[in-house]
């Protein structure tokens, strides 16, 4: 999947230009994933590889369930597999470990491939379209918005961005480099103001302005912390009240390298706001790939971008052949 792809309301011809440039840096980036997936030592395609193949049976289900836990695949979504693995082992030819590989990353990815394509997609086809940007401290949360904001330029789309997370000191500073290094607008407060009163200044000065895309960075909460679930509740409430049909999307922000711990996190989140897609950052920080499908199976949510690094570049599309094949083949 291609940036131009990635969302709706993206007229292809405004992208064309791109195509090229972003199959160079694809490769690029699905290398780098691939190498720092890789770089612990039991990574999942290592430890189903070290499997010494004895034949189809349970000794067999019983060490691939165990590689795959050891993955952060999780309980569930590792019982569906071994399942669907038996069910496919029973009509095709399993005679090699190299087999099972190959077997376990198709099964993958055909759990991973969205029912409906569409429902991956970021909608920015409203002028302007808001993007409400949420999940607790440090997940990348306000990194993925100067990354998100410097594709949306790609696309030909005006990005502002709104730092409505008044309550660190530092916050707005950091939206504000973000802001400087992409070229877009930004509207900011003084630190310790009302979010919801920021938010409700982005969306006017958003359509003031002529902007396409509002991005909002809100403060790191967790699901425990009433009183800022309550904020946010909130600020998507005057959101909703200045612009019927905002936002558009509620991303939920998740840091890859926290694992079950954070998925559990994304389930009472799930609950205290309508989360329309997941982010998930610093993959490039784990050997533990697997937990994307933990939360496909857990959340029902689509994963719809994910976070290779701390720099501009560093955000691709979700997509689940590119990622089965990152986390699971040597070749590419
Ligand atoms: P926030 O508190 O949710 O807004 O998180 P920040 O955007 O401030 O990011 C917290 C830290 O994580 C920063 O040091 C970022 O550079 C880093 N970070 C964010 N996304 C990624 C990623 O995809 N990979 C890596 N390695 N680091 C990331
Ligand atoms: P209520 O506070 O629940 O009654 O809902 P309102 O729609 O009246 O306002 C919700 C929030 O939006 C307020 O607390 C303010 O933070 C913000 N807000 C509403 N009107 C304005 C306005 O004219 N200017 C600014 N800056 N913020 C506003
Ligand atoms: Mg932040």
């Amino acid at each position: 999947m291609e940036w131009h792809e990635v969302f709706k309301g993206v007229e292809s011809d405004d992208a064309v230009a791109l195509v090229e440039e972003e199959e160079v840096e694809r490769a690029g980036l699905l290398r780098r994933l691939r190498n720092n997936l890789g770089k612990a030592r039991h990574n999942l395609r290592d430890h189903l590889r070290l499997i010494v193949f004895r034949g189809i049976g349970d000794e067999l289900w019983e060490q691939v369930e165990e590689a795959l836990l050891a993955a952060d695949v999780g309980v569930e979504a590792t019982g569906r597999i071994i399942e669907e693995l038996e069910r496919r082992a029973a009509t095709r030819k399993l005679t090699s470990s190299e087999d099972l590989v190959d077997e376990v990353a198709a099964v993958m990815a055909d759990m991973l491939r969205p029912e409906d394509p569409e429902e991956q997609l970021i909608d920015v086809s409203e002028k302007p379209s808001v993007l409400l940007i949420t999940g607790v401290n440090g997940t990348g949360k306000t990194t993925t918005i100067g990354k998100l904001a410097y594709r949306l330029k790609q696309v030909g789309k005006t990005p502002l961005v709104v730092a409505a997370d008044t309550f660190r000191a530092a916050a707005a500073e950091q939206l504000t480099e973000w802001a400087n290094r992409v070229g877009c607008d930004i509207v900011r407060q003084a630190a310790g103001g009302d979010p919801a009163a920021v938010v409700y200044d982005g969306l006017d000065a958003a359509r003031s302005r002529g902007a396409d895309v509002v991005i909002v960075d809100t403060a790191g909460r967790l699901h425990t912390q009433v009183n800022l679930m309550n904020e946010l509740a909130k600020v998507r409430r005057v959101i909703e009240k200045q612009m019927p049909g905002a936002p558009q999307e509620t991303l939920l922000v998740l840091d890859a390298t926290t694992g079950q711990n954070g998925l559990r996190q994304a389930e009472e989140f799930r609950q205290a706001v309508a989360v329309s897609g997941i982010v998930l950052t610093k993959l490039d920080g784990t050997a533990k790939g697997g937990i994307v499908l933990a939360i496909h199976e857990k959340l029902g949510i689509p994963i719809k971008l994910i976070g290779v690094g701390e720099q501009l570049a560093d955000l691709r599309p979700f997509d689940a052949e590119d990622f089965t094949r990152a986390i699971l083949s040597s070749d590419g």
